[in-house]
């Protein structure tokens, strides 16, 4: 294959990837971004399924993702607000459905109080700690060798609570069980979106959504940078930016007997994917961290960076989208919110497209409870997910006209949702070194992020930067 020059190859096409391109460009480096798939956009990505428009990946936009808020402006993409109107519902430990306002669950005046307890805790945590070195606060490993559900307990003896705010990290975010992450890496989730405070308030995580799907924001950046869709070789003549069905295999990225530490910045790097072999000066590895070990790299990286990728992974969460005729809910008062840590789908939202007619509900069962139910055949699968949210909603929920299950476990290059986290113990002992860049390598994805860690945002801050210190280098 005959390799095309660039000064800047990018690993992937989602919203991190893109959005370094984007910078690049700008500052005007030449760049080939290569992506595995036939789409850009990686964890986010709408379609049409049986005649509903549906956002099967990342979607909500929070005020403080002020990144990609600005990013929508520029593209001239709107947002609209997710509908809200109306009563909420918690479904308690015994299975008593209740309805409420505001943003505390409806529950003993006990259980309420050790709830704010520990939200008040987690707030001054998340203060103390901040989202851009967690690793590096006083108290970093005491709470990254603790497990979050045994934090939790140690803060409190009431289990409802202890439950209820276990699920808006554990269930709601990293999509692993509480006893499978730290009480560190759960301060770092809280202090990414501002605050515990802010992550237990729907009205501000799940604020906004993009006209059109949040997957247009990556559809929009590409067609600026120019997308080839082909499937045949790429033998060079092409000024096209973003080459789609190009699974990045090999990054040689150093000479003979050079190491990370005494890296010729005038080394050709070679980057070979199934189609388009690119040389270039820097690379930019816009993937999660639970992919890099499908890349070779030549040489080897170092023996820390093969020991970090080994401790941060994927969790997994079924997104569960029904559509009705109508948004039956509305019509009884109800915003089509629900709450219910003992429920197989652990919260419920009105999804309901902009200026659509039907009423669309998103259900989210998570980590065990998605194990669970993935050994289920799909119809009863389906059955007991319809019943969960007929619980809350009343029994108009089961009979979707269209219904569907977002299933990025199964996804070749994404493996699990809905970013990475570090299992017990490895925040405090590998974070540090999670950007450093490998000689010409740097790292970006909403994986590594401070602010809007685990989000778009997140994504295109990381973007952003990795394209600013190129830039920078490059330039001095
Ligand atoms: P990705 O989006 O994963 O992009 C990486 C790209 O790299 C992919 O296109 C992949 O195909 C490609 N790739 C991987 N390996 C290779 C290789 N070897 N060679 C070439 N290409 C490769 N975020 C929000 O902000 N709000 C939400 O409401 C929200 N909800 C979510 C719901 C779900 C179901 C999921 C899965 C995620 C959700 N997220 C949400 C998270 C958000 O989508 C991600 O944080 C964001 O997409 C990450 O962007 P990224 O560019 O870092 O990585």
């Amino acid at each position: 294959q005959q390799a095309i020059e660039r000064d800047v190859v990018v690993v992937g096409a989602g919203p991190a990837g893109l959005m370094a391109a984007r910078r690049l460009k700008e500052a005007g480096k030449s760049v080939a971004v290569l992506e595995a798939r036939d789409r850009v956009g990686g964890r986010t990505w709408s379609n049409v399924i049986d005649g509903a428009f549906l956002e099967i990946g990342g979607q909500w936009i929070s005020p403080d993702q002020t990144v990609l808020l600005d990013l929508a402006d520029e593209l001239g993409l709107e947002t609209f607000a997710r509908y809200r109107e109306g009563e909420s519902v918690y479904i308690a430990p015994d299975g008593t459905r209740h309805t409420y306002s505001g943003h505390m669950f409806p529950a003993s005046e006990k259980t309420q109080q050790e709830m704010d307890k520990l939200i008040g805790i987690l707030d001054e945590l998340a203060a103390e700690v901040g989202a851009k070195e967690p690793w590096a606060a006083e108290k970093a490993r005491e709470l990254d060798t603790v497990s979050f559900h045994d934090w939790l307990r140690r803060n409190s003896d009431d289990e409802e609570a202890c439950n209820n705010i276990g699920i808006y990290i554990a269930g709601g975010m990293l999509t692993k069980p509480s006893h499978a992450f730290s009480a560190l890496q759960a301060v770092l989730m809280a202090a990414s979106a501002g605050s515990f405070s802010n992550l237990v308030d729907e009205d501000f995580i799940l604020d906004r959504r993009v006209v059109g799907g949040m997957q247009s924001v990556s559809e929009t950046m590409a067609e600026q940078l120019g997308v080839d869709e082909g499937t045949e070789v790429v033998e060079g003549g092409t000024d096209a930016v973003v080459f789609l069905n190009s699974a990045v295999r090999t990054i040689q990225w150093a000479g003979e007997g050079e190491t990370y530490e005494e890296h010729d910045p005038d080394y050709t790097v070679r980057v070979f994917s199934d189609r388009v072999t690119v040389k270039a000066k820097d690379v930019v590895v816009a993937v999660p961290p639970n992919l890099y070990s499908r890349i070779s790299f030549e040489p080897p990286l170092p023996r820390f960076q093969h020991q970090m990728h080994q401790h941060q992974s994927l969790g997994i969460v079924i997104k569960v989208h029904a559509v009705y005729e109508t948004p039956f809910w509305r019509e009884k008062g109800l915003s089509g919110t629900g709450f219910g840590a003992n429920e197989l789908s652990q919260e419920v939202y009105d999804n309901t497209n902009h200026g659509d007619e039907r009423g669309t509900l998103v259900g989210f069962v998570s980590d065990e409870k998605a194990d669970e139910v993935f050994r289920l055949p799909a119809e009863e699968r389906k059955r007991r997910i319809l019943e969960s949210l007929a619980h809350y909603l009343g029994d108009e929920a089961l009979e979707p006209v269209v219904y569907y299950e977002s299933d990025f476990g199964s996804e070749e290059w994404t493996r699990g949702a809905y970013a990475a986290s570090y299992d017990l113990g490895g925040l405090h002992r590998y974070g540090a070194i999670q950007s450093e860049p490998v000689g010409p390598i740097r790292w970006a994805c909403s994986d590594l992020a401070a602010e809007g860690y685990q989000h778009v945002d997140g994504a295109l801050r990381q973007g952003a930067l990795a394209a600013e210190q190129i830039v920078e280098a490059r330039n001095a």
